[in-house]
Protein backbone atom coordinates (compact mmCIF):
# COMPACT_ATOMS: atom_id res chain seq x y z
CA UNK A 1 0.00 0.00 0.00
CA UNK A 2 1.15 3.44 -0.94
CA UNK A 3 -1.09 5.89 0.45
CA UNK A 4 -3.75 6.27 2.79
CA UNK A 5 -6.64 9.27 2.63
CA UNK A 6 -9.11 9.77 5.43
CA UNK A 7 -12.14 11.60 4.09
CA UNK A 8 -15.90 12.47 5.18
CA UNK A 9 -17.35 11.40 2.17
CA UNK A 10 -15.86 8.63 -0.41
CA UNK A 11 -18.10 8.86 -3.64
CA UNK A 12 -17.16 5.65 -5.74
CA UNK A 13 -17.84 6.69 -10.12
CA UNK A 14 -17.93 9.83 -11.85
CA UNK A 15 -20.38 9.84 -14.04
CA UNK A 16 -23.42 12.55 -13.95
CA UNK A 17 -24.43 11.27 -10.44
CA UNK A 18 -21.00 10.98 -8.28
CA UNK A 19 -19.77 14.25 -9.88
CA UNK A 20 -22.66 16.42 -9.26
CA UNK A 21 -22.79 14.69 -5.98
CA UNK A 22 -19.22 15.63 -5.29
CA UNK A 23 -19.68 19.30 -6.28
CA UNK A 24 -22.59 19.55 -4.05
CA UNK A 25 -21.18 17.87 -1.12
CA UNK A 26 -17.91 20.06 -1.56
CA UNK A 27 -20.10 23.56 -2.02
CA UNK A 28 -21.97 22.35 1.41
CA UNK A 29 -18.48 21.77 3.13
CA UNK A 30 -17.76 18.07 3.21
CA UNK A 31 -14.42 17.40 2.64
CA UNK A 32 -15.37 15.05 -0.46
CA UNK A 33 -12.78 12.37 -2.28
CA UNK A 34 -13.98 10.69 -5.60
CA UNK A 35 -12.50 7.78 -7.00
CA UNK A 36 -12.96 7.42 -11.26
CA UNK A 37 -12.27 4.96 -13.35
CA UNK A 38 -13.61 5.04 -17.20
CA UNK A 39 -13.74 1.38 -17.60
CA UNK A 40 -17.56 1.09 -17.72
CA UNK A 41 -17.99 5.02 -19.04
CA UNK A 42 -20.85 5.50 -21.60
CA UNK A 43 -19.72 6.50 -24.88
CA UNK A 44 -21.56 8.10 -27.48
CA UNK A 45 -23.88 11.04 -27.91
CA UNK A 46 -26.93 11.49 -25.05
CA UNK A 47 -29.77 13.68 -24.05
CA UNK A 48 -29.38 16.17 -21.39
CA UNK A 49 -33.29 17.07 -20.25
CA UNK A 50 -34.10 20.77 -20.23
CA UNK A 51 -34.54 20.21 -16.59
CA UNK A 52 -31.18 17.95 -16.36
CA UNK A 53 -29.64 20.88 -18.07
CA UNK A 54 -31.24 23.86 -15.72
CA UNK A 55 -29.97 21.73 -12.45
CA UNK A 56 -26.54 22.22 -14.15
CA UNK A 57 -26.82 25.73 -15.02
CA UNK A 58 -27.96 26.38 -11.60
CA UNK A 59 -24.21 25.58 -10.07
CA UNK A 60 -22.23 26.87 -13.33
CA UNK A 61 -24.39 29.87 -15.23
CA UNK A 62 -22.51 29.29 -18.37
CA UNK A 63 -21.54 25.18 -18.31
CA UNK A 64 -22.81 24.39 -21.53
CA UNK A 65 -21.23 27.83 -23.27
CA UNK A 66 -17.72 27.85 -21.77
CA UNK A 67 -17.38 24.24 -20.25
CA UNK A 68 -19.27 21.67 -22.02
CA UNK A 69 -20.52 21.92 -25.30
CA UNK A 70 -23.49 20.10 -26.95
CA UNK A 71 -25.90 20.78 -29.69
CA UNK A 72 -29.49 22.08 -28.59
CA UNK A 73 -32.55 19.76 -28.91
CA UNK A 74 -35.52 22.09 -29.83
CA UNK A 75 -38.00 19.63 -31.14
CA UNK A 76 -39.17 15.44 -31.19
CA UNK A 77 -40.40 14.01 -33.91
CA UNK A 78 -41.89 10.45 -33.20
CA UNK A 79 -43.53 7.94 -35.07
CA UNK A 80 -44.88 4.79 -33.18
CA UNK A 81 -47.47 3.15 -35.34
CA UNK A 82 -49.11 5.91 -36.54
CA UNK A 83 -49.46 7.33 -40.50
CA UNK A 84 -47.89 10.58 -39.55
CA UNK A 85 -45.14 11.79 -37.45
CA UNK A 86 -45.86 13.79 -33.80
CA UNK A 87 -43.58 16.56 -33.95
CA UNK A 88 -43.30 18.54 -30.39
CA UNK A 89 -41.00 20.94 -28.84
CA UNK A 90 -42.44 19.80 -25.41
CA UNK A 91 -42.09 15.76 -25.73
CA UNK A 92 -38.68 15.29 -24.04
CA UNK A 93 -37.70 18.89 -23.18
CA UNK A 94 -41.02 20.34 -21.63
CA UNK A 95 -39.20 23.55 -20.32
CA UNK A 96 -37.04 24.75 -22.82
CA UNK A 97 -34.57 23.32 -25.19
CA UNK A 98 -32.30 20.00 -23.80
CA UNK A 99 -28.87 19.75 -25.35
CA UNK A 100 -27.28 16.47 -27.08
CA UNK A 101 -23.67 15.99 -25.36
CA UNK A 102 -20.62 13.90 -25.95
CA UNK A 103 -20.77 11.87 -22.92
CA UNK A 104 -17.15 11.16 -22.01
CA UNK A 105 -16.44 14.93 -22.90
CA UNK A 106 -19.42 16.11 -20.85
CA UNK A 107 -18.57 13.47 -17.92
CA UNK A 108 -15.34 15.02 -17.61
CA UNK A 109 -16.41 18.53 -17.89
CA UNK A 110 -18.47 17.94 -14.84
CA UNK A 111 -15.57 16.24 -12.75
CA UNK A 112 -13.53 19.18 -13.36
CA UNK A 113 -16.30 21.59 -11.95
CA UNK A 114 -16.20 19.29 -9.18
CA UNK A 115 -12.48 20.21 -8.73
CA UNK A 116 -12.69 23.24 -8.82
CA UNK A 117 -15.14 23.17 -5.54
CA UNK A 118 -12.08 21.02 -3.82
CA UNK A 119 -13.45 17.50 -4.44
CA UNK A 120 -10.06 15.54 -4.60
CA UNK A 121 -10.38 13.12 -7.75
CA UNK A 122 -8.23 9.95 -8.58
CA UNK A 123 -8.97 9.45 -11.84
CA UNK A 124 -8.26 6.17 -14.16
CA UNK A 125 -8.21 4.29 -10.80
CA UNK A 126 -10.74 1.79 -9.85
CA UNK A 127 -12.00 0.91 -6.42
CA UNK A 128 -11.57 -2.48 -6.65
CA UNK A 129 -13.05 -3.96 -2.62
CA UNK A 130 -15.03 -1.94 0.40
CA UNK A 131 -14.63 -3.15 3.43
CA UNK A 132 -16.25 -1.56 6.68
CA UNK A 133 -14.90 -1.91 10.11
CA UNK A 134 -15.60 0.25 13.42
CA UNK A 135 -18.32 2.59 11.29
CA UNK A 136 -15.42 3.11 8.96
CA UNK A 137 -15.35 2.65 5.33
CA UNK A 138 -11.98 1.33 3.40
CA UNK A 139 -12.13 1.39 -0.59
CA UNK A 140 -8.99 -0.36 -1.85
CA UNK A 141 -7.95 1.25 -5.30
CA UNK A 142 -5.93 0.25 -8.58
CA UNK A 143 -5.16 1.41 -11.08
CA UNK A 144 -3.33 4.68 -12.65
CA UNK A 145 -0.35 6.19 -10.62
CA UNK A 146 -2.26 4.42 -7.45
CA UNK A 147 -0.86 0.97 -7.84
CA UNK A 148 -2.99 -0.22 -5.05
CA UNK A 149 -4.17 2.34 -2.18
CA UNK A 150 -6.51 2.88 -0.21
CA UNK A 151 -9.19 5.18 1.42
CA UNK A 152 -11.02 5.66 4.49
CA UNK A 153 -14.34 7.86 4.85
CA UNK A 154 -17.02 7.62 7.05
CA UNK A 155 -19.89 7.21 4.42
CA UNK A 156 -19.54 6.27 0.53
CA UNK A 157 -21.79 7.02 -2.07
CA UNK A 158 -21.78 4.48 -4.87
CA UNK A 159 -21.99 6.11 -8.34
CA UNK A 160 -21.03 3.21 -10.32
CA UNK A 161 -24.14 3.09 -13.05
CA UNK A 162 -24.89 -0.63 -13.03
CA UNK A 163 -21.42 -1.60 -12.28
CA UNK A 164 -22.98 -1.27 -8.58
CA UNK A 165 -23.70 -4.79 -8.47
CA UNK A 166 -20.41 -5.84 -7.41
CA UNK A 167 -20.23 -3.89 -4.16
CA UNK A 168 -21.77 -5.04 -0.77
CA UNK A 169 -23.60 -7.87 -2.55
CA UNK A 170 -26.85 -6.09 -2.36
CA UNK A 171 -27.90 -5.76 -6.22
CA UNK A 172 -28.42 -9.20 -8.02
CA UNK A 173 -26.67 -8.80 -11.18
CA UNK A 174 -29.68 -8.29 -14.03
CA UNK A 175 -28.52 -9.81 -17.49
CA UNK A 176 -30.68 -7.35 -19.91
CA UNK A 177 -32.55 -8.93 -22.60
CA UNK A 178 -32.04 -5.50 -24.66
CA UNK A 179 -29.05 -3.66 -26.24
CA UNK A 180 -28.42 -0.58 -27.97
CA UNK A 181 -26.54 -0.84 -31.12
CA UNK A 182 -25.04 2.86 -31.98
CA UNK A 183 -23.53 4.57 -34.82
CA UNK A 184 -22.45 8.07 -35.43
CA UNK A 185 -24.27 8.79 -39.23
CA UNK A 186 -22.12 11.28 -41.32
CA UNK A 187 -24.11 14.35 -43.10
CA UNK A 188 -25.96 13.77 -46.24
CA UNK A 189 -23.92 15.98 -48.36
CA UNK A 190 -26.12 19.89 -48.60
CA UNK A 191 -27.77 19.32 -45.27
CA UNK A 192 -27.71 21.71 -42.80
CA UNK A 193 -27.83 21.31 -39.34
CA UNK A 194 -30.41 20.38 -37.51
CA UNK A 195 -31.69 20.86 -33.86
CA UNK A 196 -34.21 17.36 -33.87
CA UNK A 197 -34.24 14.29 -31.82
CA UNK A 198 -36.16 11.69 -33.65
CA UNK A 199 -37.52 8.62 -31.94
CA UNK A 200 -39.37 5.78 -33.91
CA UNK A 201 -40.59 2.54 -33.02
CA UNK A 202 -40.59 -0.58 -35.19
CA UNK A 203 -42.22 -3.79 -35.18
CA UNK A 204 -38.93 -5.49 -33.38
CA UNK A 205 -37.01 -2.29 -31.11
CA UNK A 206 -36.85 1.40 -31.48
CA UNK A 207 -34.81 4.03 -33.00
CA UNK A 208 -33.85 7.70 -31.47
CA UNK A 209 -31.41 10.08 -33.37
CA UNK A 210 -29.28 12.55 -31.59
CA UNK A 211 -28.14 15.90 -33.80
CA UNK A 212 -24.50 15.64 -33.20
CA UNK A 213 -21.55 18.62 -34.35
CA UNK A 214 -21.20 19.27 -37.96
CA UNK A 215 -24.47 18.18 -39.30
CA UNK A 216 -23.71 14.57 -38.01
CA UNK A 217 -26.55 12.41 -36.52
CA UNK A 218 -25.91 9.73 -33.72
CA UNK A 219 -28.24 6.84 -34.08
CA UNK A 220 -29.04 3.87 -31.93
CA UNK A 221 -31.24 0.95 -32.15
CA UNK A 222 -32.83 -0.55 -29.18
CA UNK A 223 -33.31 -4.11 -29.90
CA UNK A 224 -33.95 -7.65 -27.90
CA UNK A 225 -31.22 -9.65 -28.07
CA UNK A 226 -33.03 -12.53 -29.40
CA UNK A 227 -33.15 -10.55 -32.81
CA UNK A 228 -29.22 -10.61 -33.30
CA UNK A 229 -29.28 -13.81 -32.99
CA UNK A 230 -31.98 -14.53 -36.10
CA UNK A 231 -29.77 -12.32 -38.40
CA UNK A 232 -28.15 -13.70 -41.11
CA UNK A 233 -25.41 -10.60 -41.58
CA UNK A 234 -23.27 -8.72 -39.88
CA UNK A 235 -23.69 -5.92 -37.16
CA UNK A 236 -23.26 -3.10 -39.75
CA UNK A 237 -25.47 -4.78 -42.40
CA UNK A 238 -28.03 -5.82 -39.61
CA UNK A 239 -28.11 -2.15 -38.34
CA UNK A 240 -28.28 -0.62 -42.24
CA UNK A 241 -31.26 -3.02 -43.14
CA UNK A 242 -33.31 -2.06 -40.29
CA UNK A 243 -32.39 1.47 -40.12
CA UNK A 244 -33.18 1.88 -44.07
CA UNK A 245 -36.74 0.10 -42.97
CA UNK A 246 -37.94 3.21 -41.07
CA UNK A 247 -39.22 6.03 -42.18
CA UNK A 248 -38.22 9.37 -40.25
CA UNK A 249 -34.43 7.83 -39.41
CA UNK A 250 -33.67 6.87 -42.90
CA UNK A 251 -33.14 10.26 -44.73
CA UNK A 252 -29.72 10.12 -42.29
CA UNK A 253 -28.26 7.58 -43.98
CA UNK A 254 -25.92 8.98 -46.51
CA UNK A 255 -24.12 7.01 -49.27
CA UNK A 256 -20.88 6.47 -47.37
CA UNK A 257 -22.58 4.23 -45.36
CA UNK A 258 -19.53 1.68 -45.57
CA UNK A 259 -17.49 3.72 -42.85
CA UNK A 260 -20.11 3.10 -40.15
CA UNK A 261 -18.62 1.85 -36.66
CA UNK A 262 -21.19 0.05 -34.62
CA UNK A 263 -21.21 -0.12 -31.00
CA UNK A 264 -22.98 -1.81 -28.55
CA UNK A 265 -24.43 -0.98 -24.87
CA UNK A 266 -26.71 -3.28 -22.88
CA UNK A 267 -29.97 -1.90 -22.12
CA UNK A 268 -33.18 -2.36 -20.20
CA UNK A 269 -34.60 -1.38 -17.49
CA UNK A 270 -32.71 -2.34 -14.10
CA UNK A 271 -35.27 -3.13 -11.12
CA UNK A 272 -35.25 -0.80 -8.12
CA UNK A 273 -33.59 -2.29 -5.00
CA UNK A 274 -32.70 -0.63 -1.46
CA UNK A 275 -30.91 2.79 -2.52
CA UNK A 276 -29.36 3.25 1.11
CA UNK A 277 -27.69 1.36 3.77
CA UNK A 278 -25.90 1.76 6.93
CA UNK A 279 -23.15 4.53 6.15
CA UNK A 280 -24.01 4.32 2.29
CA UNK A 281 -26.30 5.59 -0.33
CA UNK A 282 -26.22 4.56 -4.50
CA UNK A 283 -26.99 7.70 -6.73
CA UNK A 284 -27.99 7.59 -10.54
CA UNK A 285 -28.27 3.97 -11.74
CA UNK A 286 -26.72 2.37 -9.07
CA UNK A 287 -29.68 3.24 -7.38
CA UNK A 288 -32.18 2.61 -10.49
CA UNK A 289 -31.54 2.18 -14.17
CA UNK A 290 -34.82 3.06 -16.20
CA UNK A 291 -35.44 2.89 -19.93
CA UNK A 292 -33.26 4.92 -22.14
CA UNK A 293 -36.60 6.05 -24.13
CA UNK A 294 -37.31 8.52 -20.98
CA UNK A 295 -34.52 10.12 -22.31
CA UNK A 296 -34.36 10.95 -18.25
CA UNK A 297 -31.28 8.87 -17.12
CA UNK A 298 -29.11 11.89 -16.32
CA UNK A 299 -31.60 13.75 -14.66
CA UNK A 300 -32.57 10.93 -12.11
CA UNK A 301 -28.68 11.26 -11.71
CA UNK A 302 -28.85 14.39 -10.88
CA UNK A 303 -31.94 14.31 -8.81
CA UNK A 304 -30.47 11.00 -6.73
CA UNK A 305 -27.62 13.25 -5.98
CA UNK A 306 -29.16 16.40 -5.24
CA UNK A 307 -31.22 14.41 -2.88
CA UNK A 308 -28.20 12.72 -1.45
CA UNK A 309 -26.19 16.01 -0.78
CA UNK A 310 -29.29 17.23 0.80
CA UNK A 311 -29.68 14.65 3.10
CA UNK A 312 -25.85 14.47 4.36
CA UNK A 313 -25.32 18.01 4.73
CA UNK A 314 -28.64 17.96 6.77
CA UNK A 315 -27.50 15.46 9.36
CA UNK A 316 -23.66 16.71 9.38
CA UNK A 317 -24.83 20.29 10.11
CA UNK A 318 -27.34 18.40 13.13
CA UNK A 319 -23.75 17.32 14.43
CA UNK A 320 -24.95 13.87 13.59
CA UNK A 321 -23.09 11.34 11.73
CA UNK A 322 -23.83 11.28 8.47
CA UNK A 323 -25.43 7.83 7.87
CA UNK A 324 -27.74 8.91 10.96
CA UNK A 325 -30.19 6.21 9.95
CA UNK A 326 -33.32 8.70 10.19
CA UNK A 327 -31.71 10.53 7.39
CA UNK A 328 -31.14 7.78 4.85
CA UNK A 329 -34.42 6.49 5.26
CA UNK A 330 -35.76 9.91 4.23
CA UNK A 331 -33.51 9.52 1.00
CA UNK A 332 -34.72 5.95 0.11
CA UNK A 333 -38.04 7.25 0.35
CA UNK A 334 -37.25 10.68 -1.70
CA UNK A 335 -35.79 8.19 -4.30
CA UNK A 336 -39.05 5.74 -4.36
CA UNK A 337 -41.08 8.82 -5.42
CA UNK A 338 -39.20 10.02 -7.42
CA UNK A 339 -38.80 6.62 -9.64
CA UNK A 340 -42.25 6.42 -9.67
CA UNK A 341 -42.53 10.11 -10.82
CA UNK A 342 -40.30 9.21 -13.34
CA UNK A 343 -42.07 5.97 -13.99
CA UNK A 344 -45.15 7.66 -14.72
CA UNK A 345 -43.92 10.11 -17.25
CA UNK A 346 -42.06 7.15 -19.29
CA UNK A 347 -45.61 5.36 -19.13
CA UNK A 348 -46.94 8.90 -20.70
CA UNK A 349 -44.37 9.34 -23.15
CA UNK A 350 -45.24 5.92 -24.54
CA UNK A 351 -48.75 6.40 -24.74
CA UNK A 352 -48.28 9.97 -26.42
CA UNK A 353 -45.55 7.55 -28.62
CA UNK A 354 -47.99 4.71 -29.01
CA UNK A 355 -51.25 6.97 -30.27
C1 LIG B 1 -28.43 3.18 -25.07
C2 LIG B 1 -28.65 4.17 -23.98
C3 LIG B 1 -28.95 5.48 -24.30
C4 LIG B 1 -29.17 6.40 -23.29
N1 LIG B 1 -29.48 7.69 -23.64
C5 LIG B 1 -29.74 8.58 -22.68
C6 LIG B 1 -30.07 9.94 -23.02
O1 LIG B 1 -30.11 10.31 -24.20
N2 LIG B 1 -30.32 10.81 -21.99
C7 LIG B 1 -30.27 10.43 -20.69
O2 LIG B 1 -30.51 11.28 -19.81
N3 LIG B 1 -29.94 9.17 -20.33
C8 LIG B 1 -29.67 8.25 -21.29
N4 LIG B 1 -29.32 6.98 -20.93
C9 LIG B 1 -29.16 6.67 -19.50
C10 LIG B 1 -27.84 7.27 -18.96
O3 LIG B 1 -26.76 6.82 -19.74
C11 LIG B 1 -27.63 6.87 -17.49
O4 LIG B 1 -28.82 7.01 -16.77
C12 LIG B 1 -26.54 7.73 -16.84
O5 LIG B 1 -25.30 7.50 -17.45
C13 LIG B 1 -26.43 7.39 -15.35
O6 LIG B 1 -25.37 8.13 -14.79
P1 LIG B 1 -24.56 7.55 -13.54
O7 LIG B 1 -23.59 8.61 -13.14
O8 LIG B 1 -25.49 7.00 -12.53
O9 LIG B 1 -23.78 6.26 -14.11
P2 LIG B 1 -22.69 6.17 -15.26
O10 LIG B 1 -22.87 7.21 -16.26
O11 LIG B 1 -22.70 4.75 -15.69
O12 LIG B 1 -21.31 6.49 -14.52
C14 LIG B 1 -20.72 5.60 -13.62
C15 LIG B 1 -19.21 5.76 -13.72
O13 LIG B 1 -18.58 5.00 -12.67
C16 LIG B 1 -17.45 4.33 -13.21
N5 LIG B 1 -17.18 3.16 -12.37
C17 LIG B 1 -17.87 2.00 -12.37
N6 LIG B 1 -17.32 1.13 -11.49
C18 LIG B 1 -16.27 1.78 -10.93
C19 LIG B 1 -15.31 1.40 -9.94
N7 LIG B 1 -15.33 0.19 -9.39
N8 LIG B 1 -14.35 2.28 -9.57
C20 LIG B 1 -14.33 3.54 -10.13
N9 LIG B 1 -15.20 3.94 -11.08
C21 LIG B 1 -16.17 3.08 -11.48
C22 LIG B 1 -17.89 3.95 -14.62
O14 LIG B 1 -16.81 3.63 -15.46
C23 LIG B 1 -18.67 5.20 -15.04
O15 LIG B 1 -17.83 6.15 -15.64
C24 LIG B 1 -29.09 6.01 -21.92
C25 LIG B 1 -28.78 4.71 -21.60
C26 LIG B 1 -28.57 3.78 -22.62
C27 LIG B 1 -28.27 2.35 -22.24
Amino acid sequence: MCGMQQVDIAIVGGGPAGAMCALMLARGGARVSLVHWGGYAPDGIELVSSRARRLIEQYCPDFFQTVSSGVEVRETTAQWGTPKPVTSSAMFNPWSSGVAVERPLFDHALRELARTENVSITADTKVSRIDRANDQWRLWMRGGDTASASLEADFVILATGRAAAQFLNRIPVVESSQIALMALLRPCPGDKPRHTLYVEGMDNGWWYALPARGGSYFAGFCVDRSELKKRNASLKEFFIHELRRTQLLAPLLSSDSGNLRISGRMTGIHPFSRPAGNGWIAVGDAAYMQDPLSGMGIEFAFETARLGARVLLGGMKEGATPHALAELAAYEASVRERVSGHDKAAAFQYGRLQR
